[in-house]
């Protein structure tokens, strides 16, 4: 029997496919879950819409108002919480508490900007900075303001985070007042396909404002005029045919990557193995690799310690890793699921592999039964801890992303060293340092920073009230230089940048004090 086809939402209106579609599986069961496909649709009709009629709207209203309206959709997800929790245990694998990160972060986010936005008030422009002095004449001054940009946001997501992925880009574009069209990862389209028609079906946003495309991504970059943006999260490779599309390299269409990585986590020479950061890093590490499997672009790949605790560090990671009860996500003893698909699943095997080349094997969770799942069946791939005590000869280390529960212990001699090894990462989402001493937090802060888009401490005076390394918080940025992709996103009200365009005006006192009053300053 063939399952549901799901419409998409372009246009205004609900277009379901012709053809059969692309099946979407429960990677845990193996069974058809839904399809997804886009043949027939009419792209360009459904961009000409969403820049005409959705961005028009949007514009027409005030921050205060967007804001208004994406606090109203936090209310629509929230009444749908258990539907997305179903879909996710079905279509990502995930237990409850991993769905949540993608959920309740999404839905979260959100939220955050419905109250930054709220404070923007009634403006429909921003002022950048304050005004600047041009020459003698103290009259004559420029002015720098932003504009929500006239054209459309093209979202093409990554297949991890079907909610959050939408919801933190979705919050600043509609914000900014430029409509959306997500484009989710196929794999797992259907989460964001069903929190999109939720919002629709509520009728809370004006025609065009929000669309949804789910299957092939063909044709999708070829519709993007100068002035939309297109924001894209996936693996580097797609990042470059996004980077070189004749809409971006030709026609100027902003971009934004978030592309992957290879995150660390550092532990200060100083520590010993009975030190309270020497535990932090040992949980932190923990929780990064088996959180949604690992399958996080901001999970913990590489972890530094000190030479001399390099086996205390083996041991104690590996004993707590083998706790991790893998398997089925309706099983309530299992704390982590599957991988999204039977892809994923050959694709980190092949991964540490390769890895395998130049680490040992500190500890594997494969010999552990699965619970309630047949490991022919299940995407699922255990816990495996691989370990180098000379990370300065590897390459492969520094280089390979395994997307899934898998992280790299590696031994440094300096702190020098250490610092030198996890720039081979050649730029990265975040690197977490453990440490009491402050001094060293604030000089490893230095040393990271420009590599990283965000340096996460852990000292134990915080060790309860800090995020998580690997947690995307809206107020902080999120992105990575080099290698992650050179994006920004989030990072509170800078996150409206992306979408709006900056201009300098350059005119006298009285002409820049009327302009000043439909505006407001934007401060983070
Ligand atoms: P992917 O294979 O690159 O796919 C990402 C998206 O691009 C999907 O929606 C995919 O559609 C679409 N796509 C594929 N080929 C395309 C093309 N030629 N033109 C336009 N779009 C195209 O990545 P993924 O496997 O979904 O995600 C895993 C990777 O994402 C990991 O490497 C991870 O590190 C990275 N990631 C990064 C972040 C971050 O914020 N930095 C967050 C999450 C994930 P289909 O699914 O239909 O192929």
């Amino acid at each position: 029997m063939t399952t549901t086809l799901l419409p998409n939402h372009l246009g205004g209106q609900w277009h379901t496919a012709t053809g059969t579609g692309t099946p979407l599986f429960d990677p845990i069961l193996g069974t058809e879950l839904v399809r997804v496909g886009n043949a027939g649709l009419d792209l360009e009709a459904g961009f000409r819409f969403t820049r005409e009629q959705g961005g028009k709207a949007l514009r027409a209203l005030t921050y205060g108002q967007r804001a208004a309206l994406l606090a109203v959709i936090v209310k629509v997800l929230q009444a749908n919480r258990d539907a997305y929790y179903e879909i996710a245990t079905a279509n990502s694998g995930t237990t409850t508490k991993d769905s949540a990160v993608d959920i309740d972060g999404g839905i979260f986010t959100l939220g955050y900007y419905a109250k930054q936005g709220e404070a923007l008030g009634d403006a429909r422009a921003l002022l950048d900075g304050a005004r600047i002095r041009m020459g003698k004449d103290p009259a004559f001054q420029t002015q720098h303001i932003l504009q929500p940009t006239h054209g459309v946001a093209l979202f093409i997501n990554a297949f991890n985070f079907p909610s959050w992925g939408l919801w933190e880009k979705a919050a600043p574009a509609l914000l900014s007042g430029v409509p959306v069209i997500v484009k989710p990862a196929t794999a797992t389209a259907w989460l964001t396909q069903r929190m999109v028609k939720d919002v629709i079906d509520a009728n809370i946003l004006p025609p065009g404002s929000l669309s949804v495309v789910c299957g092939s991504s063909a044709g999708l970059m070829d519709q993007l005029q100068p002035f939309d943006v297109v924001s894209f999260t996936g693996s580097a490779d797609t990042a470059r045919v996004i980077r070189s599309h004749p809409a971006v390299a030709e026609r100027s269409v902003r971009c934004n990557i978030e592309a992957d990585s290879l995150n660390s986590a550092l532990l200060d020479p100083a520590a010993t193995a009975d030190s309270e950061a020497f535990n932090l890093l040992v949980s932190e590490v923990v929780r990064e690799m088996t959180v949604k499997a690992g399958q996080k672009c901001t999970a913990i790949r590489r972890v530094f310690v000190p030479r001399a605790l390099y086996d205390a560090a083996a041991q104690a990671i590996g004993a707590k890793l083998a706790k991790t009860s893998v398997g089925n996500p309706r099983h309530e003893a299992v704390r982590m699921g599957s991988l999204v698909s039977q892809e994923q699943k050959a694709s980190v095997l092949e991964g540490i592999a390769r890895l395998r080349a130049e680490a040992d094997v500190l500890f594997d969770g494969g010999s552990a039964t699965l619970l309630d799942a047949d490991p022919v069946v299940a995407a699922c791939v255990a816990p495996v801890l691989l370990g180098s005590r000379e990370p300065a000869k590897a390459r492969l280390l520094h280089e390979v992303e395994v997307f899934g529960p898998v992280a790299t212990l590696m031994a440094y001699d300096s702190i020098e060293q250490a610092f030198e090894l996890i720039h081979r990462g050649e730029g990265s989402l975040v690197s977490s340092v453990y440490s009491a001493d402050p001094a060293f937090i604030a000089r490893a802060a230095l040393e990271l920073g420009s590599a990283h888009g965000r340096v996460h401490a852990i000292s134990p005076d915080v060790a309860a009230s800090q995020t998580g390394h690997g947690n995307v918080m809206p107020m902080s940025l999120h992105g990575g230089p080099g290698r992650a992709g050179g994006g920004e996103e989030l990072g509170g009200l800078r996150a409206l940048g992306f979408y709006h365009r900056r201009s300098a005006v350059q005119a006298s006192s009285a002409a820049l004090d009327a302009l000043a009053a439909s505006a407001v300053a934007l401060t983070y």
